[in-house]
């Protein structure tokens, strides 16, 4: 496989490039995930921080989680498109969308996360283990 993973926003004024494979691929069906795609989920990949560089000019917005820590997205503040995400509770961890990215066939989601508010109309891969809400990380 290809080692190398890069992607963009929709106008391309934000690009990025990854060195080595995910940590982790979820589909995150929380509320927030949904609110923030109009959709039914997330594809998130998690990356340390040190191996996603970015070029261009992201907006960072910070909020609250239900956890009572922070949480901060990233978007292309020319055409809006979500692309990254960090949280307080996981500190080195960097959440890149798969759908930013060139190729997103390289997606290989390996669990469906935030199950408890999944959509009905959301039709998920009975195959990928499913959390209500977190999985447990191991650091
Ligand atoms: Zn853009
Ligand atoms: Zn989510």
């Amino acid at each position: 496989m290809e080692n190398r993973m890069a992607g963009g926003c929709v106008c391309g004024a934000v690009r990025f490039e990854v060195d080595g494979d995910p940590m982790f691929c979820s589909n995150c069906h929380c509320r927030e995930c949904q609110r923030a795609s109009g959709s039914a989920f997330m594809p998130l990949m998690g990356f340390l921080r040190e191996a996603v560089r970015i070029s261009g000019e992201v907006t960072y917005f910070t909020r609250m989680a239900d956890s009572g820590t922070a949480e901060t997205e990233g978007f292309c503040p020319i055409c809006g498109a979500r692309l990254f995400a960090h949280a307080e509770a996981y500190e080195g961890v960097f959440l890149v969308r798969a759908g930013c990215l060139d190729d997103p066939s390289l997606y290989k989601p390996q669990a469906d996360i935030y199950t408890s508010s999944a959509q009905a109309w959301d039709h998920m891969d009975p195959n990928l283990p499913k959390f209500p809400k977190m999985p447990p990380m191991k650091a």
